[in-house]
């Protein structure tokens, strides 16, 4: 089975698995005066972190929905509006920030358009409207095919966002991925943001865990709100050794997971009724599968039985393919031979 459901099923490698047996442990949940927690991994982790994002510090969160929960909080109060874009995760996915259970904050729409860009005159228009507390952005774009922002676009925000004093959230579950895409380090990027969260549970092929990274004011808040929301850990230098690992070993060849999505999706453009995403950016392919007169989910499930593993996305007639490490080169080929012989089938 050719398993491309989801880049969260990387699992880690031996040698990944081997520097947990001999990471130095503590306490985590319990807070020196300046705010650092007693596991020497997860403050190493936590500088790493900071480092690669150019930012002042970190904070592990043991997922990225937490993270961003966190990093939300930290700059929120309920009752707040937070421009979001309408397949934004934290809003469609996530939820619980903008519920009324929970974080109760009223979202503001902007939308993106045929190019897997934010539309920066509906951003400009909300902000000039007022009462915008954050500004949230999502780089790389799950639900938009994994759409990069270019560092232009960013800029374009990062100046509405100085022109109106509005703060900006990027979550970056994929950060890495947009990264090695534009050919910059992670910091370019994350300059035009005040806060980034980010996953090593994905692409990056560790089993646990996300990073806020911000200024350190926004960081003592971030872990405040953890710690709210019941996020702390304890010896948690268990996850961070092989999160570590990742930042170390497992970052440039996310090329290769690029490089297998664009082959997929150039491999199947001349299918008659499933289309690839246009443009692939980083490690996820969208296919529109409505020619085929057959939900996504009745795709996903013949495809199933033809021996490839793939999930609806958002919307009734997109699946979702994502590459990792675990997708070699002859996996791709196979599930390309697999997507073609579907197509011929219908
Ligand atoms: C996966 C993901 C998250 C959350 O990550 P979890 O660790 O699964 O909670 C947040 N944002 C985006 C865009 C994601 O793809």
């Amino acid at each position: 089975m050719i398993d491309l459901r989801s880049d969260t099923l990387t699992l880690p490698s031996k040698e990944m698995l081997a520097t947990i047996l001999t990471a130095d442990l503590g306490d985590d949940g319990r807070l020196s005066k300046d705010g650092r927690g007693e596991d020497n991994t997860v403050n190493r982790l936590e500088d790493l972190a900071a480092k690669m994002t150019g930012k002042e510090a970190a904070v592990l969160f043991s997922s990225g929905t937490l993270g961003n929960h966190g990093a939300l909080m930290a700059y929120c109060e309920p009752g707040d509006r937070v421009l979001v874009d309408v397949r934004q995760h934290i809003l469609k996915a996530e939820k619980a920030m903008f519920s009324e259970k929970c974080g109760q904050l009223v979202p503001v729409l902007y939308s993106y358009d045929q190019n897997g860009l934010p539309v920066i005159s509906e951003i400009e228009a909300a902000l000039k409207e007022g009462g915008i507390k954050l500004i949230c952005i999502e780089n790389t774009h799950n639900s938009f095919g994994g759409a990069v922002m270019p560092i232009s676009c960013l800029k374009e925000i990062r100046a509405l966002a100085d022109e109106y004093g509005v703060p900006v959230h990027m979550d970056g579950a994929r950060l890495f991925n947009a990264a090695v895409a534009l050919g910059v380090g992670a910091e370019e990027i994350c300059r035009y943001a005040d806060s980034v969260m980010f996953c090593i549970s994905k692409g990056l092929g560790a089993p646990v865990g996300s990073l806020v990274c911000g200024g350190r004011e926004f960081s003592k808040r971030a872990k405040d709100a953890r710690k709210l929301l019941g996020g702390t850990m304890r010896q948690a230098g268990i996850i961070a050794a092989p999160g570590i690992y990742a930042l170390e070993h497992n970052v440039d060849r996310l090329k290769d997971d690029h490089q297998n999505a664009r082959l997929l999706a150039d491999s199947i453009r001349e299918c008659k009724r499933i289309k690839p995403q246009q443009r692939v950016m980083s490690n996820i392919v969208m296919i529109d599968v409505e020619g085929t007169g057959l939900s996504a989910g009745e795709c996903c499930e013949r495809l199933y039985e033809m021996g490839l593993s793939i999930y609806p996305s958002q919307t009734p007639y997109e699946i979702r393919l994502v590459f990792h490490l675990g997708v070699s080169h002859e996996d791709t080929l196979k599930a390309i031979e697999i997507l073609k012989e579907f197509d011929k089938s219908l």
